[in-house]
């Protein structure tokens, strides 16, 4: 078993490699120097998108959403929250479907908000409908 892992910088998109060890002390990235781990769900677009989902070794977990959709701007503040605990085992990012309406259509993604899991670049489980900050980290705990 390798005793280091791939991280995708969420300011620079660099690959990382880091020793497991290290994981839960700070980490910071090589090339841009800001923290791989900020506390806060990620932006993706089709641009960073399948970098990030392919090339990380932890798990990333999905919030697909939409300004206009009143429960994904409830769950907001709960993905963000859910982000604080289950970092740095698992990346938390969001995709605006709205914004990037590609990726929306490529996972087939019919309500929102829905969260996917992504595991070694393939979705592993997928769950619709706003969830509360400790449901999220149940069902992905659930799913890992
Ligand atoms: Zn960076």
């Amino acid at each position: 078993m390798s005793d280091s892992l791939h991280l995708v910088c969420p300011s620079c998109h660099a690959v990382n490699r880091l020793p497991i060890s290290r994981l839960d002390q700070g980490p910071r990235c090589g090339q841009c120097r800001q923290a791989l781990f900020t506390g806060q769900p990620l932006e993706l677009t089709g641009a960073t998108f399948g970098k990030h989902v392919s090339r990380n070794d932890i798990p990333v977990l999905v919030d697909f959403w939409a300004s206009w959709c009143g429960p994904c701007r409830m769950m907001a503040p709960q993905f963000v929250r859910a982000a604080s605990l289950l970092e740095p085992q698992v990346r938390l990012a969001k995709v605006d479907t709205e914004a990037e309406p590609t990726l929306g259509a490529r996972y087939g993604i019919r309500s929102i908000p829905t969260l996917a899991l992504f595991k070694g670049g393939r979705e592993i489980a997928r769950q619709s409908g706003a969830m509360a900050a400790q449901d999220i980290v149940r069902w992905v705990r659930t799913q890992l």
